[in-house]
């Protein structure tokens, strides 16, 4: 994935090729039991793999954490038997991608203000309404957005008039889906915790190797100490994101469905934690590179635009706050 990164990017395309290894793999059903054709890992197994990958390229990254945590899972956790039989093997070999769309024009962390409706006509639900920023959505759906980063996922809106779906399609039992998506974000928040991480990993790795080589007043600028400071101040935070995604991971698998206090709580944590360290990682990476550091012949400029999003996606800073705050009782 690594050296195709650049060549995606630059030309906004998303890696097929990519995709296709990736779900011979297995990775789309890593943490998926082996019934439904995953591969029987565990949903740390998960985000160890997408901590890796996004260590070489975010928008593969989060390709992968939308398809498995937003787009497979819900079918895992809440499907019937027959529905998992006719949708997840297909889903957790990567030939298909399926995406969770929440975000509506009018609605994005005010997730109770969504207005898309499905009624029941004739023995179809017929939905209305608007999606919008919706990732791993499909390339035939309305245009794509022209994104400041993660140039190589898909990003669609998405609109639905009066479009039919079979009864036997809903998923969950009716009017639980508001409790549903909930849960389904929960893993997503600490997936997406594990990108981050990633990238302020792949932030220090390419700063560590520059500043050894780079030279300025007859020295690495490695000997400087203000640049030794900025490498060991992003290593020590990466380390922290690290284990606090670890631990997130290892208390969500042990709730085994239940959406407990203690599994929200860390999956916020480390969901700001970790953005935010990949933020200030990729900020001290370009400094560190200095003038080259503007330029997009070094990967720490697609960096820098790639690590925004990690602040926005899958619950803005502020919402993990929030939510952090309510469940200290305020
Ligand atoms: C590249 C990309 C991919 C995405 N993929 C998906 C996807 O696959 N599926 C999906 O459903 N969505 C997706 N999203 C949408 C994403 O989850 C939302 O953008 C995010 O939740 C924020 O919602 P919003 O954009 O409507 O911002 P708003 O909710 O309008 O927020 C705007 C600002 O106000 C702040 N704010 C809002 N309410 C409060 C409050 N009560 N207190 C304090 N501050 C507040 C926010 O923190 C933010 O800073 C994606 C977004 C991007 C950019």
């Amino acid at each position: 994935m690594a050296p195709a990164a650049e060549e995606l990017d630059r030309h906004h395309k998303f890696g097929y090729d990519i995709v296709r290894q990736m779900g011979e793999l297995g990775l789309f059903g890593l943490p998926f039991s082996e019934e439904f054709g995953g591969a029987g890992g565990d949903f740390l197994s998960l985000c160890l793999a997408i901590e890796e990958i996004s260590r070489a390229d975010t928008g593969v990254g989060i390709t992968l954490e939308a398809a498995v945590c937003l787009g497979a899972a819900p079918i895992h956790d809440f499907g019937t038997k027959q529905q998992k039989e006719s949708w997840l093997p297909d889903l957790l070999a990567g030939r298909k991608l399926w995406a969770f769309g929440l975000t509506e024009p009018e609605a994005g962390s005010d997730a109770g203000a969504t207005k898309t409706r499905a009624e029941i006509r004739d023995g179809k639900w017929v939905v209305n309404g608007a999606k919008q920023f919706i990732t791993n959505c499909g390339s035939h759906v309305l245009e794509s957005y022209r994104k400041l980063g993660w140039h190589s996922s898909d990003t669609h809106p998405l609109s639905f008039e009066n479009c039919a779906v079979p009864e036997e399609n809903l998923l969950g039992e009716r009017g639980g889906g508001y409790r549903q998506f909930l849960r389904t974000l929960l893993g997503g928040r600490i997936a997406i915790a594990a990108l981050s991480v990633g990238l302020a990993q792949a932030c220090l790795d390419a700063s560590l190797s520059y500043a050894k080589e780079r030279r300025s007043f007859g020295v690495p600028i490695s000997k400087h100490q203000a640049v030794q400071f900025k490498l060991a101040d992003m290593a020590m935070e990466t380390e922290i994101a690290r284990t606090m995604v670890y631990r997130a991971a290892v208390t969500y698998m042990n709730t085994d469905g239940e959406t407990t206090d203690e599994a929200r709580m860390l999956a916020a944590m480390c969901k700001l934690y970790a953005s935010e360290t990949s933020k200030r990682a990729a900020d001290q990476a370009v400094q560190i590179h200095g003038g080259y550091g503007f330029m997009e012949d070094y990967p720490v400029a697609r960096y820098w635009r790639d690590v925004k999003v990690n602040e926005i996606g899958e619950g803005t800073s502020e919402v993990q706050r929030m939510l952090i705050a309510r469940l200290l009782g305020c």
